[in-house]
């Protein structure tokens, strides 16, 4: 047999998302019949809104099937710059959007033209685990902003002061957070506006990608709004996924200053084009469209993460506080004295629960449940937890 090609050192050190593989793991067993309850993925599982379909089958019929400008159709460029302007305060032009292939994309873009090896990343934990492959991607180094429970996973101004150096050039922030459900508040984004402020060679990335999933009593709030004297620097990540159930659309939307704009739809030119060109016709009557169907989805959800959440509380040996938005939980569940992996290994073998541990977001205390689930499908869950936990 001939020897294996070696791998570039970057393909060598990535890490696949977990996310995705347990998933798939799920669907997979469940394929070979085994009962497999999944709380894995964060993926609701509401169809796609109808009238939003029959836009993108429309345009199929009409012949959008060719290429189209890379940075996306204009007609949606407007539309998500007017949605940024009237929906979060962020007055934003046409030529400052970027439609890209999910948030993903627009995320790992604008890593590869903003950062140059040896930069640093300043990334507050637990994070969503695609931040740091993409920062490695790009070549640069991931500086822990350490949060836990008991400080509400909030980082303080202090905090990010002491993290900040001179290779300092990108901040992280996911606020409704995946996957602590940490929510930030005005006040607490005016006081990293302030110190962003100290820091003129700093950048900050805004993952808003679940501001429409909120428990009561949240808002969202962008920080480009809070603190407008800072646009330039403030780069706006967010897609169709989660608050119109679009997952597998894969459109999202990168939004700030227009000369990043542009080098990020130049990589884009050069790796994937434009976004599947009938897809995006979808995309615009999703955005142009009455937000009904998103609040009704946003309200389920809530329903559904607060059911999660009392049905984790009374689960004897785990903590959890109470998530603020997005829908996932993560509880921390180091009473039972195993690894976030092993647990994991051991729930889906031994009970058939799919869920994924909180090393892969940088907390092995923890481990991630996603309340994007049917009520029977969460009851199930917490059903298959509390067994686990008895067996122990
Ligand atoms: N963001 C979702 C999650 O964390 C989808 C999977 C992924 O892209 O990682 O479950």
């Amino acid at each position: 047999m001939p020897a294996l090609l070696t791998l570039s050192a970057r393909a060598q050190a990535l890490q696949p998302s977990l996310t995705l593989a347990i998933t798939a793991q799920a669907r997979e067993l469940r394929r070979q019949g085994r009962d497999i309850c999944s709380l894995s993925a964060g993926e609701p599982d509401f169809d796609t809104p109808a009238f939003i379909r029959e836009a993108a089958t429309r345009a199929l019929e009409e012949g959008h099937t060719r290429y189209g400008p890379v940075a996306g159709e204009p007609e949606l460029r407007e539309a998500i710059a007017a949605k940024l302007g009237q929906e979060n305060g962020v007055a934003t032009r046409a030529d400052q959007v970027l439609v890209t292939n999910g948030g993903k994309q627009a995320l790992y873009n604008l890593f590869q033209v903003l950062l140059d090896p040896g930069d640093e990343v300043l990334l507050p934990a637990p994070y969503w685990l695609s931040y740091p492959e993409m920062a490695h991607l790009a070549g640069a180094v991931v500086r822990r902003l350490p949060t836990d429970a008991s400080g509400g996973f909030r980082f303080s101004p202090e905090q990010l002061e002491a993290a900040i150096t001179p290779a300092s050039r990108l901040l992280v922030l996911n606020s409704p957070s995946n996957p602590t459900g940490m929510v930030l508040s005005r006040t607490e984004l005016e006081a990293i506006a302030t110190v962003l402020r100290r820091h003129p060679d700093l950048s900050v990335v805004c993952d808003e990608i679940y501001e429409m999933l909120l428990s009561p009593g949240h808002v969202h709030h962008s920080l480009a709004a809070v603190a407008p004297d800072l646009a330039e620097r403030i780069f706006i990540v967010n897609g169709f996924a989660k608050g119109w159930a679009m997952t597998g659309w894969r459109i999202g939307w990168l939004a700030g200053a227009r000369h990043v704009v542009a080098a990020a739809s130049a990589l884009q030119s050069q790796s994937t084009s434009n976004v599947c060109s009938f897809a995006q016709y979808g995309a615009l009557a999703a955005v142009s469209g009455p937000r009904d169907c998103v609040r009704e989805m946003a309200a389920e959800f809530s329903r559904r993460r607060a059911r999660l959440t009392d049905g984790l509380m009374a689960v004897p040996g785990l903590e959890l506080l109470a998530p603020e938005g997005a829908f996932y939980a993560f509880p921390d569940v180091s009473a039972w004295g195993l690894d976030s992996m092993t647990l994991c290994h051991r729930l889906l073998e031994e009970v058939g629960l799919a869920v994924v541990p909180g090393v892969a977001f940088g907390d092995d205390r923890c481990i991630r449940l996603s309340c994007a689930a049917s009520p029977a499908t969460i009851d199930d869950g917490l059903a298959r937890l509390r067994r686990f936990g008895q067996s122990l």
